[in-house]
């Protein structure tokens, strides 16, 4: 294991980061509110002063308190915004900016092909509200993590290994592209990795496992399954708890901006939003509000919009996830005073 030698500003960032968005989610509803207004506020100013293309979609006196009367912004649009205007200047502050398509893969600064544009500012902040949710879930981040996904870079060999590190707080991982093996050859990877967090597809992974239980094939004992990208389904769930002892804690993600919403560490129902991330709307079919759900007001699921609060090199404002699912005031799962999400079903 490495001392922290070097990359002592990045070590203090990530922990003063990180206790951040963990404060923010603690604070209550009124200074979550009061924060989001301001990062809305900032970003509608910077976008209308700064950015042609979205002067045009916001219009004059945008603010905060009137952010459902934007447009819908959607994954069509989004993409040829990203085409033809490539990424728009960022406020000093925000560092170089690089381009990355949908499966996380950086194309470099200006090249083509990029489904979206990175500032490194908005990259490290992601990084680090990952980072803050092992807090969340009670995980020791100095344990072996494996991670099977299609946007690992293609490697030789078994998987390619990140030793343990004081300087990034993590034990040893173990990295593996998908697409380079089957599913029989990553169960049987998995068992003899014996890692004790696994961050996997949910879709894909409860496919593998079953097969593996078909096929009697030695299966690893996990503690926590942590999954992406996909609905993680109640079968799932069982599966992981009776196969691999493993409970799973679901990240909610979109790829042009990280993480919208991370699991309840007390509810499989329920996702805390990432709401120094993120806000979410969740709107009808005609793209009005839903009602919030609270004491009195039942939960009602809607199409998810998210802005992105530091995106400003590929804007996300109302942006519609193709997802669904219903906004609550607070966490029922576990008393938080936190915008919450239920009923999430992604991709649908
Ligand atoms: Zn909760």
């Amino acid at each position: 294991m490495s001392w922290p030698d070097d990359g002592e500003g990045a070590s203090i960032l990530r922990v003063v980061d990180s206790q951040a968005f963990l404060a923010l989610e603690h604070s209550g509803l009124g200074n979550i509110a009061q924060w989001q207004t301001l990062q809305l506020n900032a970003l509608a100013q910077w976008l209308f002063e700064q950015v042609p293309w979205w002067r045009e979609r916001l219009g004059a006196g945008v603010d905060a308190a009137h952010w459902a009367r934007l447009p819908i912004l959607s994954r069509f649009e989004l993409r040829n915004m990203v085409a033809l205007h490539r990424a728009p200047p960022v406020p000093d502050g925000h560092g170089a900016v690089s381009g990355a398509q949908r499966n996380g893969v950086h194309t470099g600064g200006a090249s083509a092909g990029a489904h979206y544009f990175i500032s490194t500012l908005a990259q490290r902040l992601i990084n680090h509200a990952f980072y803050a949710d092992h807090q969340r879930q009670g995980r020791n981040p100095f344990l072996p993590h494996a991670c099977i996904a299609d946007d690992i870079p293609l490697h030789s060999g078994e998987h390619i290994v990140n030793e343990a590190s004081l300087a990034h707080a993590q034990g040893p991982q173990a990295l593996r592209n998908v697409e380079l093996f089957t599913k029989a050859q990553h169960v049987h990877w998995i068992a003899r990795q014996q890692p004790a967090y696994l961050t996997v597809r949910p879709d894909w992974f409860e496919v593998a496992l079953v097969h593996a239980v078909a096929n009697k094939q030695p299966l690893p004992e996990i503690r926590q399954l942590l999954t992406f990208g996909a609905t993680a389904t109640d079968s799932l769930r069982r599966k992981a708890r009776q196969w691999l002892g493993a409970s799973v804690r679901h990240r909610y993600t979109c790829p042009e901006c990280g993480p919208l919403a991370f699991q309840c560490p007390h509810s499989d129902a329920h996702h805390h939003v990432a709401v120094g991330n993120v806000k979410l709307e969740v709107v009808d079919d005609a793209g009005q509000l839903l009602p919030v759900a609270g004491d009195d007001t039942a939960p009602v699921p809607g199409r998810v919009l998210v802005t992105a609060l530091h995106q400003y090199a590929t804007p996300l404002v109302r942006y519609d996830t193709g997802d669904v699912a219903a906004l609550h005031a607070g966490c029922p799962g576990c008393g938080l005073a936190v915008p919450t999400l239920s009923k999430l079903r992604q991709n649908v």
